[in-house]
């Protein structure tokens, strides 16, 4: 009630009973419209027990491509852990003003945004939150009363990890979304962040806004880091190679893969041959989903059942 009157509010919640969050057929027609591919068999049974209940809150990840992601699986266990009458989807779409527009009256009630969307969001939201806005990126969209509110977890994600951490000099390994995020958390830790990306320009673009050192890749024996993290997709999936080569890993450095297909990176494997301590990019998946977790429902889940999840 502090934007408005006791009885109003009451009033709002009371039309909230009689009449629903939003309208079944217009849902219907957003879902017709985002999703284009194949969803898995188990979620379309669950989709289609809940189409005609109009009480549901409904989240989804909205990303072109998006529906290799696992964070339905793991919202919609969390909902059903904490009872919450709510549903997690994939939004697949290629065009986030248009996307956006058709949000009204469906029940949406938040959203993670992935790539490439995260940074072509920001002029269609109604507030962004300073934090996000300094990044320049935004993966967390909560909608009240059709008002869209962004917000940056990526770089808590990081942050946390790292509590404990100390040192002088973080070297961050690319200049894209997740390398904006890791400056910002290492400067929040007190780090000085050196940006060295394959494309000299854009690690300059970034250290424009962030007044951090730059450089190429190969640079790295010039830096002598504390930490170093990975924010290149360099090493993910079956992909062999490291971003920088071992050589230059040694004992006392930490260093942080943000790549967490598979857990155990080419990077991480050759930083523990070296003898320095590693943290896997999986931690910065559940801090991450814990405080977008935290903002899009207010609750604080705990992170090692998010462990246990995605274990
Ligand atoms: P992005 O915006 O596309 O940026 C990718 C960066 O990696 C660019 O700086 C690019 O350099 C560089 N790069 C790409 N391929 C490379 C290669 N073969 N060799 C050297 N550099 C290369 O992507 P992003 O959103 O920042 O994500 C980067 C990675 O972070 C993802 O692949 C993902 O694995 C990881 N990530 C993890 C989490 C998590 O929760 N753990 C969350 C977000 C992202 P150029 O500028 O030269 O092209």
């Amino acid at each position: 009630t502090s934007m408005t009157t006791a009885e109003e509010a009451a009033l709002r919640v009371l039309d909230k009973i009689e009449n629903g969050i939003c309208d079944p057929q217009k849902r219907r027609e957003l879902f017709a419209s985002v999703i284009k591919t194949d969803i898995p068999s188990g979620e379309k049974i669950h989709l289609k027990r809940i189409s005609d209940d109009r009480d549901i809150f409904l989240y989804g990840i909205f990303g072109y491509p998006c529906m290799h992601s696992k964070s339905p699986g793991i919202y919609n266990r969390l909902f059903a852990d904490y009872g919450m009458p709510a549903h997690y989807t994939w939004f697949e779409h290629p065009d986030p003003g248009a996307f956006l527009q058709s949000l009204p009256n469906t029940g949406v009630r938040g959203l993670s945004v992935t790539i490439p969307h995260k940074e072509a969001i920001l002029p269609y939201l109604d507030e962004i939150k300073h934090d996000a806005e300094s990044i320049g990126a935004v993966n967390t969209v909560l909608i009240q009363e059709e008002e869209k509110f962004g917000f940056n977890t990526d770089w808590k994600g990081i942050y946390r990890p790292l509590e404990g951490t100390e040192g002088d000099t973080a070297v961050i390994l690319g200049a894209g979304g997740a390398a904006a995020a890791a400056v910002y958390a290492v400067s929040m830790r007190g780090f000085t962040p050196v940006i060295l990306n394959r494309n000299r320009d854009r690690a300059g673009h970034l250290a424009r806004k962030t007044g951090a050192e730059t450089g190429v890749l190969e640079d790295i024996g010039k830096f002598h880091p504390d930490l170093v993290i990975n924010a290149t997709p360099v090493g993910m999936g079956s992909d062999p190679n490291t971003p920088i080569p071992p050589s230059v890993l040694h004992p006392g450095m930490k260093v942080f893969d943000l790549v967490y297909t598979p857990r155990d990176t080419p990077l991480l494997q050759a930083a523990l041959a070296a003898g320095c301590s590693v943290i896997p990019g999986t931690e910065m998946f559940i801090h991450q989903l814990a405080e977008q977790f935290r903002i899009l429902t207010g609750i604080e889940t705990p992170v090692f059942r998010l462990r246990e999840m995605l274990a």
